[in-house]
């Protein structure tokens, strides 16, 4: 295992490379589902046309293609009521060939999130946002893992990053990345038993307390928020953000930065995740992950 207090002068962590390990890792057991008559299948749905929710729902349904999970898009316009999309989900969860499902947040604003997440199967929850799941992953019991946080673990494990033992100081507490990944990482158990700090935008001294972390975490949705003084030698970084900023240099005139100062932290850090290039891309690969296991179940369910 890697001393994660040891300065190593900052090795990137490479997501492309082991997002692609996790997605050999699930070839075979996608020949082994078919071979028994199970193609794992994913449905998206996706109400409005908020062009990034665009680009992520092709995303995961060019994933599906290249590892041979069926998908399909269903594409709704903005002005579809809530109980239609309800009706869209028990659709689905009837439907044998669905394994996963998942509705591309942000929702319109007269729809609540929670309601139509209650409404999905928690077996078929890929996400891993049903509050069944959520309180799975709280006992320790597994269930479908939320995406970004699971990815961390995977990120740290292919690195040989134990956790356990260790400072982590995750910063920001969302529902998606920072509650859940803090969870994750204190549970008994592999690739945990962490002393876990979560800061937010309430905490006091947030450098005195990100100073302390022998793994930082950082959640923020900040430009550039952390910053070398806040981090210690040896730290290993992942950083989650995904900020557009103003380039004029750049084509498209903006280009993405993380919530760590990439540049600033890299010769302080043992390890350290880029972004683009991190964390982010792990994100689709834990969802095939999650399609794959959930086709899994239910396969052996039916037999
Ligand atoms: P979020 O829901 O906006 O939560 C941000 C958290 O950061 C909140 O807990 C907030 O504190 C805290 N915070 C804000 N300003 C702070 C400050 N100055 N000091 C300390 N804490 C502060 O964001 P999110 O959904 O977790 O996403 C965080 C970032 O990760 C975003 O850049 C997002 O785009 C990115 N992200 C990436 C992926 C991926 O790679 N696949 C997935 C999800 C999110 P309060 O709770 O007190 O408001």
């Amino acid at each position: 295992m890697i001393d994660a207090g040891a300065a190593m002068s900052g090795v990137l962590i490479d997501g492309k490379l082991v997002a692609a390990a996790v997605r050999e890792g699930l070839r075979q057991r996608i020949v082994a589902l078919k071979e028994k008559g199970f193609t794992p299948g994913l449905a998206a749905v996706l109400v409005g046309e908020n062009p990034a929710s665009l680009t992520y729902v092709a995303g995961k349904a060019k994933a599906c293609d290249e590892l041979g999970i069926f998908s399909e898009v269903i594409r709704r316009p903005a002005e579809l009521t809530q109980a239609e999309l309800l009706a869209i989900v028990r659709g689905l969860n009837g439907r044998p060939d669905i394994h996963g499902i998942l509705v591309q947040s942000p929702l319109p604003n007269h729809m609540d999130e929670l309601t139509v997440t209650l409404a999905i199967d928690p077996k078929k929850d890929v996400d891993g946002f049903h509050p069944y799941n959520v309180g799975l992953m709280l006992l320790g019991r597994g269930g479908l893992l939320s995406c970004t946080p699971y990815g961390i673990i995977k990120l740290l494990e292919h690195y040989g990053i134990d956790p356990a033992g260790r400072e982590v100081v995750v910063v920001g507490r969302s529902n998606i990345v920072g509650k859940p990944v803090a969870a994750l990482l204190m549970q008994k158990g592999p690739m945990a038993n962490a002393t876990v700090t979560v800061a937010h935008s309430r905490s006091h001294d947030l450098p005195a307390i990100t100073r302390r972390a022998d793994i930082l975490i950082a959640a923020i949705g900040l430009p550039r928020a952390i910053t070398p003084d806040m981090v210690k030698d040896g730290v290993v970084i992942i950083d989650v953000g995904i900020n557009r900023i103003d380039d004029p240099s750049s084509k498209k005139g903006y280009r993405i930065v993380g919530d760590v100062d990439f540049e600033g932290c890299l010769p302080k850090a043992s390890y350290i995740t880029p972004v683009p290039g991190g964390v982010g891309l792990m994100t689709v690969a834990m969802l095939m992950a999650n399609t794959v296991l959930a086709a899994e179940l239910a396969s052996k369910s039916s037999t």
